[in-house]
């Protein structure tokens, strides 16, 4: 299911479940049903696609941060190598090199093809004659939902489009 907040900006995915309570609970209302209704044992609901937080909610960097997968830093990066603009052999890399104090956080970590990551070894990308095709930042939280639902179901698309 995809969580807008109040303001219809994505949030993120849940599951039917968790949707389901946050409408008996009030906490949110449906914006897109599908045509299958949910049954219980004494009630029949709508089967939510896309609900919408009453209230707004401020989402935490940390959220993000705690995150870091590799098929979130290559969605974030394109599923392009950010040296050289290869789609193939994707690795993680980080930029600045572990054993040169280089943290784990979005900013320092981005797609590199293996030869790319190879070539630059322990080294900082400017030592290895590299460049970075643009600078790593945390991803929006559209990169989330692509990575939570490869498929994207088309009653989501208008909401995901901005
Ligand atoms: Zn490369």
């Amino acid at each position: 299911m995809l969580v807008l907040n109040a303001t219809y900006e994505p949030v993120n995915v849940c599951t039917v479940r968790r949707a389901v309570v946050l409408l008996l609970k009030e906490k949110a209302e449906l914006i897109e049903r599908a045509e299958r209704e949910l049954h219980s044992a004494c009630t029949t609901i709508a089967r939510p696609v896309v609900i919408r937080l009453i209230s707004y909610v401020r989402i935490p960097r940390d959220t993000h941060r705690r995150k870091i997968t590799r098929r979130a830093v290559f969605a974030r990066d394109d599923w392009t190598c950010q040296y050289c603009g290869s789609r193939t052999q994707l690795t993680v890399d980080h930029v600045v090199p572990r054993s040169k104090g280089g943290t784990s956080t979005w900013d320092n970590i981005v797609a590199s093809c293996a030869p790319c990551n190879r070539r630059k070894g322990d080294a900082l990308p400017r030592q290895a004659g590299m460049r970075l095709l643009k600078p790593p930042r945390t991803p929006s939280p559209h990169v989330f939902i692509h990575v939570a639902s490869p498929t994207i179901p088309a009653a989501w698309r208008q909401y995901l489009a901005a």
